[in-house]
């Protein structure tokens, strides 16, 4: 009693009356509609208004601690499970330097699917032989420049293994290479448009092939079955074909395959467009996906000493969840029908899994009144720019910050400068200090590779 102060201070929150809201089709499923309120203040502790303040709007955020911490749990359910683990980064998902370091630093191998990333790969310090090199298509200059650093090359086709043979022959000396392969897991729609199909037999003959033409050594067998993939068991079934034809090559030429790769496809915590509830809700653990890859391999029958390495090249289950866009509300609009709008600084330019995940879109500060269902727009002068065709929003006003998640997959890669530049980016570091990864655009970013011919100068 002592301590309250003289004339204690009585803030009365305003009244608000109760509200009463349809379910509309779109909004409401078995689980009910989305009734709770939220907003999303802070990222990892940071005002969202003090990031908008100092970088601008729109903004990437990545947290590098999120980076982290997802990065161990992955690399930790598998390695609880099998003795030989590596993981390697798949460059598509993220190319940003600081991102691609953080997960070096964690023990991350690269995977790239091109020159350039390769490049960057090297840039960032990865030695050539700790480089995936998978895609249909390798240059054959690219390719010289990978074996003679002795990265792995994922061969993809039959016309591939011709020239790497072919460089192998040149250089005098025999060259280990890894075949990627393609197979029905159970899953549609079926990915075979990579590699070497195991089904028809084809696979077993590329590798009769490659170890009859002498040059080349099997040393490992890749296959990347899908993305975002829901069902666990279809990784058990690519797991155990790829050790049986592994050991069928052992039996057939004599030498052991030294790495499994099942490439990614471990999916986020993203919501998909279909999806009832959270995603998050229907997505199994990690450690299920861990559970059914290193079950069947350890069932599979290999000699101890015959146990081939592990390799993974998660992307958008280490990432997405990591990353956030702050953008600002323009302006709100009723459409002709009555739905209401919010218009948003930051298009599917930007934020291109739009098209496929519904993200959570959160106010940074929740000013109160009803929520209504409303559909989110980019600010592209474009009919495709819908970056939430419908959600439950509080009251917005233009200036208003919002928070989408997550958006650290893919986003920043497929980026365009289609009819605005593209934003900064910053990384919030583990002991919160803020650092800009990557500036705004500017126009010459966008110009500076343009030529101008002579006679249409002025
Ligand atoms: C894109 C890709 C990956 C990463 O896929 P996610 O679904 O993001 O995990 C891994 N390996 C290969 C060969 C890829 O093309």
């Amino acid at each position: 009693m002592s301590r309250l102060p003289k004339d204690p201070v009585v803030t009365r929150l305003p009244y608000e009356p109760p509200t009463i809201i349809a379910h509309k089709n779109g909004l409401a499923n078995k689980f009910g509609g989305q009734s709770a309120r939220r907003s999303l203040p802070r990222i990892e502790g940071v005002p969202v208004a003090e990031l908008v303040e100092r970088f601008g709007s729109p903004l990437f955020v990545f947290s590098e601690h999120t980076l982290r911490r997802t990065y161990r749990e992955v690399h930790r359910a598998f390695s609880l499970r099998y003795p030989k683990v590596q993981l390697a980064w798949s460059y598509k998902t993220n190319y940003l330097d600081a991102v691609c370091r953080v997960f070096h630093d964690e023990g991350a191998w690269a995977e790239v699917v091109s020159e350039v990333e390769y490049d960057m790969a090297r840039r960032n310090g990865v030695p050539g032989s700790q480089i995936l090199f998978n895609g249909p298509y390798k240059p054959e200059p690219a390719l010289r420049v990978a074996i003679e650093e002795g990265a792995h090359i994922h061969i993809d086709h039959h016309d591939e293994l011709y020239t790497v043979e072919k460089i192998a022959k040149e250089l005098g000396r025999k060259l280990p290479v890894t075949l990627r392969i393609n197979m029905d897991t159970g899953i549609q729609p079926r990915w075979d448009r990579f590699g070497f199909n195991f089904d028809n037999g084809e696979a077993l003959t590329a590798i009769r092939r490659l170890h009859t033409g002498g040059h080349l050594v099997l040393e490992g067998l890749h296959a990347h079955i899908g993305t975002f993939m829901l069902d666990p068991q279809a990784y058990a079934r690519g797991t155990a074909k790829l050790a049986e034809l592994a050991l069928a090559a052992k039996r057939d030429t004599g030498v052991a395959v030294k790495t499994i790769d099942l490439g990614g496809g471990l999916p986020s915590r993203a919501t998909l467009h279909g999806q009832y509830g959270p995603g998050a809700d229907s997505k199994p653990p990690v450690d299920d996906y861990a559970e059914a890859i290193t079950g069947a391999l350890l069932a599979a029958g290999f000699p101890q000493d015959e146990l081939p390495t592990l390799l993974l090249e998660s992307g958008r289950a280490l990432v997405d969840e990591a990353g956030f866009m702050i953008a600002s509300v323009v302006a709100n609009k009723r459409l002709a029908n009555g739905t209401r709008a919010v218009i948003v600084d930051a298009g599917v330019n930007v934020l291109f899994t739009s098209f496929w995940y519904r993200h959570d879109v959160l106010p940074a500060e929740d000013h109160g009144g009803m929520l209504e269902e409303a559909v989110v727009y980019g600010p592209l002068c474009m009919n495709i720019d819908v970056v939430r065709p419908s959600v439950l929003l509080p009251p917005l006003e233009a200036g208003d910050a919002v928070v989408f998640r997550p958006v650290g997959a893919y986003n920043v890669t497929q980026s365009m400068q289609f009819i605005r530049l593209r934003p900064a980016i910053v990384m919030i570091g583990e002991n919160k200090q803020v650092d800009l990864i990557r500036r705004s655009e500017h126009l010459d970013d966008l110009k500076g590779p343009e030529l101008l011919p002579e006679r249409l100068r002025p």
